[in-house]
């Protein structure tokens, strides 16, 4: 394998007279000489950081540690604990696993290998051979092997001719595929070891960086996603900065196994899935509409305190209103393809907005109606291509948590403050201490293009939503380029107990369908004004959220949660009579019970009832019934003793008002 692109990073081709200011992240301002590299200003604070540093965020782009810097920068310098430092290092471990398969599988060809949410993965065309679980085994030994070479990821800008050149001779059809869109002039290789690649970069310094690999999986994918073409071979894993790191993550990939809600979702009887129905088709079963109906409870309570009204609108709607909506053309790929009636086209409605929209437009506003907030528990459906379902997680029909709040620019602040603080009453309900909200902003070249063209606009309400996210104290990042079309939005991304990520919901400023729907309101002045928008759905889609609480409780609900929150066990058929008027006051106090009233062992109604996770057992016998009392089991707490019915009923009653958490 030719080395012919590899040259010395740490190479500094610079006179030494040459000096650049550097602005650190808290405003310093230090002056470096010329081609000076994140790595030397690491070193330059200390030897410590320079050996964590994995990249370095030069004027908001990512760069390589190594890449020399010749003009005036801000600097942010990356390490494991920056999403981008995290980033980095799994793509360069990409690079490592693509040296590692040439060595075992020479000829293979590349398509791309990019990190994910946990990891990295490599697609690659290995002809008629097959990679197996054992290759994988071979890998890592190779990778750790190569790691320990320290081998360092060096960057070579190349014209498109040479790399041209470069893959024809390696017979590399899909890297040729790449440089076909690429330009002339933007072209870099990457080389490491005996390695080299078509890429963008950035990398880490070197591979001695990888200290623990692990490579958790093989599957097929179609080149660039589209089934008509080939299949590759799309190889995952996960590699880390220590072996202890790893450690963790497999256990926590292990306990996450436990807590599948796939898993648990078929246990509990929560959901089912049918054929006949379709793929990414939920139906709820008794157990999960429980679930459910708690939950749309516990939002209208919610709502209605915040001075919200509910709607109800319906699940189609013409073609013309996605057309104003801009839904179509540019969503037409995530919506159903549209049923025809009496000449006209019919689709599914893929979102709520337009509905709420046309109820505000039904009646003239004025600014005595504003902040106006309406909310309803919506029904949406989106077209997923089948390899993308998933469990709970990716649906072909979602319940959203959705309402719109339309409001002046006054009252912007207070509402968005508003709906954040929602968020926050949620969190605490359900015991989620870990979250980050993704703060996503446009891009200034792409106004008109992948944004609605209001350049003042954009400024003002990003920096209102700035400002409520500074002033409410919420843990914030800030990403360019990610807003919604019609304006900036907030990622809420919540971890389950075991640390796992799901992003849960979007809370998006919109100016601009108020716009295109010519939603309107008259102020004070008798002037007519265009209000703003706020989209939210804190509690996300029934779909994904409860997925999301069976993995964080483990199918271990709180009791306010549970399809059954107490379960009478009476030893014999003699203790049925009391079993019933201890189920009636149950009843009486809307407390969710059941009586096993099988013809089984005390024991065995027990196991049955814990595996079922049941919060509460009342057991009944002789001494129970004649004290007017009950044996009471915890789940996962054991025996608790025997309590009078009447004191249990208002205790439970109680924890079940206060939605107590497990
Ligand atoms: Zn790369
Ligand atoms: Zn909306």
């Amino acid at each position: 394998m030719s080395r012919t692109y590899t040259f010395s990073p740490f190479a500094t081709h610079h006179s030494p007279n040459k000096m650049i200011n550097i602005t650190f992240p808290d405003g310093a301002v230090r002056e470096y000489e010329k081609g000076t590299t994140a790595l030397d200003i690491a070193k330059s604070i200390s030897e410590g950081l320079a050996r964590k540093v994995l990249a370095a965020n030069i004027n908001g782009q990512v760069w390589d540690a190594t890449r020399p810097i010749n003009d005036n920068a801000s600097i942010k310098l990356l390490t494991w604990n920056d999403a981008e430092g995290k980033a980095t290092f799994w793509h360069s471990s990409a690079h490592l696993m693509a040296e590692a398969v040439e060595s075992l599988f020479p000829g293979v060809k590349f398509w791309v290998g990019p990190p994910v949410e946990n990891g990295f993965y490599y697609d690659m065309d290995l002809g008629d051979r097959k990679m197996t679980e054992e290759d994988l085994a071979k890998l890592e030994k190779k990778m750790n092997e190569l790691a320990k070479q320290n081998n360092i990821y060096t960057r070579k800008e190349i014209s498109k001719k040479d790399a041209i050149k470069y893959f024809s001779d390696k017979g590399d059809e899909y890297k040729l595929d790449l440089l076909q869109n690429l330009n002339d002039g933007g072209i870099t290789f990457y080389s490491q070891g005996n390695f080299t690649d078509l890429c963008r970069g950035p990398h880490i310094p070197n591979t001695g960086f990888i200290k623990a690999i692990k490579l958790t999986n093989i599957a097929g994918a179609y080149w660039k996603g589209d089934e008509k073409n080939k299949m590759l071979t799309r190889v995952y894993g996960v590699t880390f900065p220590s072996q202890k790191e790893l450690d963790e993550h497999l256990q926590m990939l292990e306990e996450a196994k436990k807590r599948d809600h796939r898993k648990l979702g078929k246990e509990l009887g929560i959901y089912t899935m049918d054929d006949d129905v379709g793929p990414g088709l939920i139906m709820w079963m008794p157990n999960g509409t429980v679930i459910i109906e708690e939950l749309e409870k516990l939002a209208k309570e919610t709502e209605l305190d915040a001075g919200y009204k509910r709607v109800v609108t319906p699940h189609i709607a013409k073609e013309s209103m996605y057309l104003t909506s801009g839904h179509l053309p540019y969503y037409a790929d995530s919506m159903y393809p549209p049923m025809e009636m009496e000449g006209e086209k019919y689709y599914l409605k893929s979102m709520n907005c337009p509905h709420h929209h046309k109820i505000y437009a039904a009646e003239p506003k004025s600014y005595r109606d504003l902040p106006y907030r309406i909310a309803e528990y919506g029904t949406v459906y989106r077209y997923e291509q089948s390899g993308e379902l998933f469990g709970l997680m990716r649906v072909r029909c979602l319940h959203m948590n959705d309402a719109h709040i339309y409001c002046t620019k006054e009252q912007f602040n207070d509402e968005f403050r508003a709906v954040n603080d929602m968020y926050i009453k949620y969190f605490k309900i359900f015991g989620i201490d870990k979250y980050v909200m993704r703060l996503s902003l446009h891009s200034p070249e792409k106004l008109g293009v992948k944004y609605v063209n209001h350049p003042e606009l954009w400024k003002e309400t990003e920096t209102m939503v700035r400002n409520v996210l500074i002033e409410s104290n919420i843990p914030y990042v800030e990403v360019q380029d990610e807003a919604a079309f019609y304006g900036p939005k907030i990622d809420v991304q919540i971890f389950s107990v075991i640390g796992r990520e799901f992003t849960l919901a979007t809370n998006q400023v919109d100016f601009s369908q108020s716009r295109s729907f010519k939603l309107q309101y008259t102020t004070q002045d008798n002037k007519t004004e265009t209000p703003l928008i706020i989209h939210r759905a804190p509690l996300g889609t029934h779909e994904r959220f409860i997925g999301f609480l069976l993995e964080h409780y483990a199918g271990n609900l709180p009791v306010w949660l549970s399809p059954v929150q107490v379960k009478i066990l009476p030893i014999s058929d003699k203790f049925l009579e009391y079993a019933k008027t201890v189920l009636h006051k149950l009843k009486k106090a809307d407390i969710r019970g059941e009586i096993d009233d099988r013809n089984e062992k005390i024991g065995k109604k027990i196991r049955d009832t814990e595996l079922m996770k049941v919060p509460y057992m009342l057991v009944i016998g002789e001494k129970e019934m004649s004290d007017g009392k009950a044996s009471v089991r915890r789940h996962g707490k054991g025996d608790l003793g025997a309590k009078v019915v009447d004191e249990f009923i208002s205790e439970v009653k109680n924890e079940i008002e206060q939605r107590a958490g497990e």
